[in-house]
């Protein structure tokens, strides 16, 4: 008997002819994410992964925790691998309950059984009712409940045999690096970080920028942008995190602009410095946030000049969902409970008290004339630190 995991696919498996080619970046990103835990093989077959530790003292735990962040994968399991012989079968099925008892007090079971090789002797419902009367002979205290069971033991007779009681959901997606990149537009708050995590689970590689005010905003406020995109490298990799610093500009716009339009100026000025930064870095598009009529500067006239600024596509995949739809993801990603941390951003210190909800771009542009716009972007990214965030 060996313990593997056994790693399911999703949508890649639609992918016709291109298949081979997600597959082996899926493969790619599966050993990328178990790097440090001890040495695995991973094997394709048909639908599945495999991953088969050498060592008997794998740490199982560690590897499914961070195998749940790797996008393409649907669902795992911790299995055991044993020989397809129904003696075998049987054996370590009663170990397997043996095991499962000690930890739980379960009181019924059933059997599930799918049969890949068909030249296994035995069908199917036959593997199932004789291994259930085999498991009922060894535990007395279980019975057979086939609709609502307290624990299913999956069989899975193929060229090898498998067996299983557990079933961990994880994100789906497409493999990272098989879509390209972006550049999330990443604030402290709780919409950024779920907006890149949801482009990432495309398949998209994400780079990260950070506009900060120092003194206005602390230190802490950009290390809890640094730990929010800690987190999200578990699921992304190694993150390159752009760090703007926006005091001089904020300042400009203050002195020059009207104040209810400052907030959409410095907006606009946000997109065409990350633009300037995607492009520098080969990031086809931006993601931001943002969704329909969450604050002023996200009614439909606010986001027609804000988008006006930049020419690359812009993604925000919040777009149409409410705020407690952001914060269910932000929780299920473990993100929610950085991005409440109170410490202040830089759109909030500097923030109007009136702001337009419906600005015109034609008088978004006259005011923004007053400003130097070319030369304070072109300053900010060049004093812009660049920072490697790793997941921990
Ligand atoms: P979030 O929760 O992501 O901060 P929000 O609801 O507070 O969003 P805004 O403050 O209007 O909304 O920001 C809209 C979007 O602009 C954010 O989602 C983010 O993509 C981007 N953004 C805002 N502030 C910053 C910042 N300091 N650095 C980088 N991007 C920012
Ligand atoms: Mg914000």
């Amino acid at each position: 008997m060996k313990k593997v995991i056994l790693v399911r696919c999703g949508e890649i498996i639609l992918k016709g002819l291109n298949r081979p080619v997600f597959e082996s970046v899926l493969v790619s990103n599966i050993k990328k994410a178990l790097y440090g835990l001890g040495k695995v093989d991973v094997l394709k077959s048909q639908s599945r992964i495999y991953v088969e530790p050498e060592s008997e003292q794998y740490d199982f735990e560690a590897a499914v925790k961070r195998l749940t962040k790797v996008f393409g994968i649907v669902s795992l399991s911790p299995v055991w691998k044993i020989d397809t012989n129904f003696e075998e079968i049987k054996k370590h099925s009663i170990l397997m309950i043996n095991d499962l008892l000690e930890n739980n007090n379960y009181k019924t079971f059933k059997v599930e059984t799918k049969r890949g090789n068909k030249r296994f002797p035995m069908e199917s419902p036959e593997i199932s009712r004789e291994l259930g009367e085999h498991i009922l002979n060894k535990f007395p205290s279980l019975t057979v409940d086939v609709n609502n069971p307290s624990f299913t033991l999956f069989v899975e007779v193929r060229e090898s045999s498998y067996i299983y009681s557990e079933i961990i959901a994880a994100h789906g997606g497409m493999p990272l690096g098989t879509n390209g990149k972006a550049t999330l537009l990443l604030s402290g708050g709780i919409d950024s970080p779920v907006a890149g995590w949801m482009i990432a689970k495309r398949g998209v590689e994400i780079e990260a920028v950070h506009f900060y005010s120092y003194p206005y905003t602390s230190e802490r406020a950009k290390e809890k942008v640094m730990e929010l995109a800690r987190i999200l490298a578990a699921y992304c990799g190694e993150i390159v995190l752009h760090i703007v610093p926006f005091t001089d500009i904020q300042l400009d716009i203050n002195e020059k602009c009207p104040q209810d339009e400052s907030t959409i100026i410095m907006r606009r000025i946000m997109m065409m410095i990350s633009e300037k930064i995607a492009k520098s870095r080969g990031s086809m598009a931006l993601i931001t946030g943002e969704s329909v009529g969450q604050v002023a500067s996200q009614t439909i006239q606010s986001l027609a000049v804000t988008n006006a600024a930049v020419s690359i596509p812009v993604f925000r995949p919040l777009i149409g969902m409410d705020k407690n739809e952001v914060i269910e993801i932000a929780r299920r990603i473990e993100t929610f409970e950085t991005s409440i941390l109170p410490y202040e951003d830089c759109c909030t210190v500097f923030v109007a008290k009136h702001p337009k909800t419906k600005p015109r771009l034609e008088h978004i542009l006259n005011s923004e004339s007053k400003l130097d716009v070319e030369r304070l972007a072109g300053e900010a990214v060049k004093n812009t630190e660049i920072i490697r965030i790793k997941p921990n």
